[in-house]
């Protein structure tokens, strides 16, 4: 199994050069050469199946030989061993033909838990066997930052330290960052917006002195490993409501496209999935996008689900890819344009390509806040923001397929907004109720390269 550039200009390689790499030299995005099928069989003989043997069937042929089924087998049962449900990604019903799959039930209340738990456990065991080390740095502004410290909290072969922005996370979310006791674990409150930690990542990365000498590596959402690991959960779930014989469709709160993407390969794949909707906060330019309206970049505007607040959406480029017959210099050039211009138009054959797979909506603020209070009304099921989003949007394309809404976070990650949509302040799970309690360990740093790079250069081991 060979992995490609989006952009058609950086070396072919590995899973597991792909997984360790990130981001291609030329910009673009790994993909796989080929997509991997799974026959009506195959996919009707996961059905009965844990979710760690469905994830080893539908993960197995992308890594080719970077694993052997042993170590893979070994590595899957690791990641998912935190879980707090036996299930992994268990479904509830919240109307006829409309279902909730619950992706919260990892260590850290979101559906980031599945790929980064993997991830970790992955990274773990490919260093070890090239008796490598890296520095794992990363940006948050919420969820990413809590999942990565606690899938790599404790691994020997990396060193992690996630900047966020001081004063601007929610208590949860700091706390699951701070308090993880493990030396490995570094927690940097940056003083200043999301952005700017996005920022200082980006200048250390293209600091090559400085990225060779602590052998940095990144694992944000464009991590083709991360992308695979999410298909898992659109095959068990379709499975359980009748798939391969029925069709489903799914509904998916997005910001980067990177969870619906997975889906698509699902798709692809041969799963029978009839409609991805992609749904959206008021930060809408995948909407705008698959509208027609071209996809445009115009700020982002802070809403009560964060973790979709985004300006750009970098895993849309692998889509891009495939509508545009995988041809890497068309991809190349329409990143020029949004890089230069803000934005770009989808050629009208492209468009009809993803509009052939991909529906989409948006939800305001207000619909967002209702649709929380509404679900709680008629189901007692209480949604976090995202998730609400997706339901609300989700509810505009039921049909006779079963619509399946992927539930992305845990209510309790999101307190203050649910509270107010609903008057209930929903509790964190036992297995963490003594989150407030546990001592914080946190550094506070400047907004400043030169400091940033110090300060990973004398906490990180060598
Ligand atoms: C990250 C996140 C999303 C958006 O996921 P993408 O992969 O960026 O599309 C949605 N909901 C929650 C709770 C998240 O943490």
């Amino acid at each position: 199994m060979k992995y490609i550039s989006t952009r058609g200009q950086a070396p072919v390689l590995s899973f597991e050069e792909a997984m360790l790499t990130g981001l291609a030299r030329d910009g673009g995005l790994y993909v796989p050469e080929t997509i991997p099928q799974m026959s009506a069989p195959d996919i009707a003989a996961l059905a009965g199946l844990s979710y760690e043997e469905a994830a080893f069937r539908v993960m197995r042929p992308f890594v080719g030989d970077s694993f052997s089924d042993d170590d893979f087998a070994e590595i899957i049962s690791r990641a998912y061993a935190g879980f707090g449900h036996a299930a992994r990604a268990p479904m509830v019903q919240l109307a006829p033909n409309h279902f909730l799959l619950e992706l919260f039930h990892g260590p850290t209340l979101a559906f980031k838990d599945f790929a980064m738990q993997l991830i970790g456990q992955l990274f773990q065991v490919a260093l070890k066997r090239r008796g490598e080390k890296v520095t794992i740095v990363g940006a948050t502004s919420g969820d990413t930052g809590s999942a990565a410290i606690e899938a790599f909290r404790g691994l020997d072969a990396v060193d992690v330290f996630i900047l966020f922005p001081h004063g601007r996370v929610s208590e949860v979310q700091r706390r699951q960052m701070t308090t993880p006791a493990e030396t490995n674990v570094h927690a940097l409150a940056l003083d200043g917006h999301f952005d700017d930690c996005q920022a200082r990542l980006k200048d250390m990365f293209n600091h090559f002195e400085f990225r060779d000498e602590v052998a940095l590596a990144g694992v944000n959402s464009i991590n083709w490993a991360r992308v695979l690991a999410q298909v898992v959960y659109y095959f068990t779930s379709a499975v359980a409501l009748g798939a391969p014989q029925r069709k489903v469709s799914f509904t998916v709160p997005t910001g980067n496209f990177g969870d619906i993407f997975a889906g698509y390969i699902a798709r692809r794949m041969g799963l029978p999935i009839e409609t991805l909707v992609v749904a959206t906060n008021q930060n809408d330019i995948l909407h705008r996008a698959l509208s027609g309206q071209g996809y445009v970049t115009s700020g982002v505007t802070p809403s009560i689900s964060p973790s979709m607040d985004i300006q750009v959406s970098s895993n849309f480029e692998r889509a891009l890819f495939d509508a545009y017959g995988r041809d890497g210099a068309a991809v190349g050039q329409l990143m020029g344009e949004l890089k230069e211009q803000g934005g770009f138009r989808i050629s009208q054959g492209a468009l009809q390509g993803l509009q052939e797979t991909f529906a989409s909506g948006r939800a305001s603020e207000e619909e967002t806040s209702a649709m929380i209070r509404q679900i709680y009304a008629e189901t007692g099921e209480i949604l976090c923001p995202h998730s609400a989003v997706g339901v609300k949007v989700a509810r505009e394309h039921l049909g006779t397929t079963p619509m399946i809404t992927l539930a992305t976070a845990h209510p309790a990650k999101f307190p203050d907004a649910v509270e107010a949509a609903t008057g209930q302040r929903p509790p964190l799970p036992n297995r963490m109720a003594d989150l407030y309690e546990r001592p914080e360990r946190v550094s506070r740093v400047e907004n400043d390269l030169a400091a940033l790079e110090e300060l990973i250069r004398e906490r990180r081991a060598v």
